[in-house]
């Protein structure tokens, strides 16, 4: 059977894991990796891909099966998911929850017309989370959902910190609150406020002869980002941050507690939950499962854009339905 061609489109955090994910699937074969840097400049573990400039993308029409976009939710996937989806079948991990809607219509418009397909929003949340949401509220819709993330790195509040006058450096991390999920998990359906679910801890490498009491109190009362949680903030050394804070942990907990029956009710509990010792690497092993999945669509027929929801489970596997059935059901 011939591989499955795979482009990568941005070589940050998501794209190298996709590389290591590649390497890691047999029926796949990474062709490409495509950058706006220049191509010199990125060192690839692949010896046989080529490294290219993104304008040399249209030239691999027909050359390869699939393009994984690794680029950022805020300014690269806007613009780079319709474009691309014109000419190749996508996957994206865009996150950016409110602009889903529109996104997948930009997105729908072009890869209808092209006969393209491309699948959107894929990774843990959205992506895995969604789906686990979905299915527990499909099989238990009396009940309540709860997700809990962490703990792991946000890149949007550590991103906020180090905007904060006289921070030089800082990372942020959320963690759940160990109360919360124990009472989710014990089926007591807790009414929780933002700050009884997640705590935020900060660490903050302060420039010399800064005012970290201003520091921290600007932290914690900060609109939309900390004013609404618990928040710890501790001062660390550039060496420390270094040393400590290097890797890119997260992972999380989606619950379903619902309950069935008439007189005699009983509970249900559904919890999934994902502990991540790289965010970026996870992220990029279940694009690529989905990469497999867009391939098959593609030439079944189901075109345009798609979500986690649309994509049948089994396609996701490089096993046949009937070794799945044979192994796993
Ligand atoms: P990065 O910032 O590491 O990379 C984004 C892009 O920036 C790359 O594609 C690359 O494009 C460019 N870039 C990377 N490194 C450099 C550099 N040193 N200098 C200049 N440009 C660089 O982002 P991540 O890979 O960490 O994340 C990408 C997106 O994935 C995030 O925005 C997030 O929205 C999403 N995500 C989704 C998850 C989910 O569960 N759905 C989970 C985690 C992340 P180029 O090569 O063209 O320069």
């Amino acid at each position: 059977m011939s591989t499955i061609k795979v482009g990568i489109v941005g070589y940050g955090n998501i794209g190298r894991g996709v590389e290591a994910a590649l390497n890691q699937n047999p029926d796949m074969e990474l062709v490409a990796v495509f950058t706006r840097r220049a191509p010199e400049t990125l060192q690839i573990h692949n010896a046989t891909a080529k490294v290219e400039h993104m304008d040399a993308l249209e030239s691999y029409k027909g050359k390869i099966d699939v393009m994984i976009l690794c680029g950022g939710s805020a300014t690269d996937l806007p613009v780079q998911g319709p474009e691309i989806a014109r000419h190749f079948n996508t996957i994206d991990s865009f996150d950016t929850h409110a602009r889903i809607p529109e996104y997948f219509t930009n997105v729908n418009e072009v890869a209808t017309e092209a006969n393209t397909t491309s699948v959107i929003s894929v990774g843990w949340d959205p992506g895995l989370f969604s789906m686990i949401r979905m299915m527990s509220g499909a099989i238990l819709p009396v009940g309540e959902d709860y997700t809990f993330w962490g703990k792991g790195v946000s890149q949007g509040h550590s991103d906020a910190i180090r905007r904060v006058k006289g921070v030089k450096n800082g990372i942020q991390y959320t963690i759940p609150m160990n109360e919360a999920v124990e009472s989710v998990r014990n089926g007591e359906n807790p009414e929780l406020a933002t700050r009884d679910k997640h705590l935020r801890e900060c660490f903050v490498v302060a420039e010399d002869g800064a005012d970290l009491a201003e520091i921290e109190n600007t932290i914690k009362t900060m609109p939309n980002y900390f004013s609404d949680y618990n928040t710890i903030v501790n001062f660390i050394s550039e060496e420390e941050l270094r040393r400590d804070h290097a890797k890119m942990p997260h992972g999380g907990f989606v619950f379903r507690s619902g309950a069935t029956g008439f007189e005699e009710e009983s509970k249900q509990i559904i919890e999934f939950s994902l502990k991540l010792d790289s965010n970026p690497q996870f992220t990029a092993n279940v694009l690529v499962a989905y990469a497999r999945a867009a391939v098959r669509m593609n030439k079944e027929g189901m075109k345009g854009a798609k979500s986690v929801f649309d994509v049948p489970l089994s396609y996701l596997s490089p096993k046949t339905s009937m070794e799945l059935m044979t192994e796993l059901l």
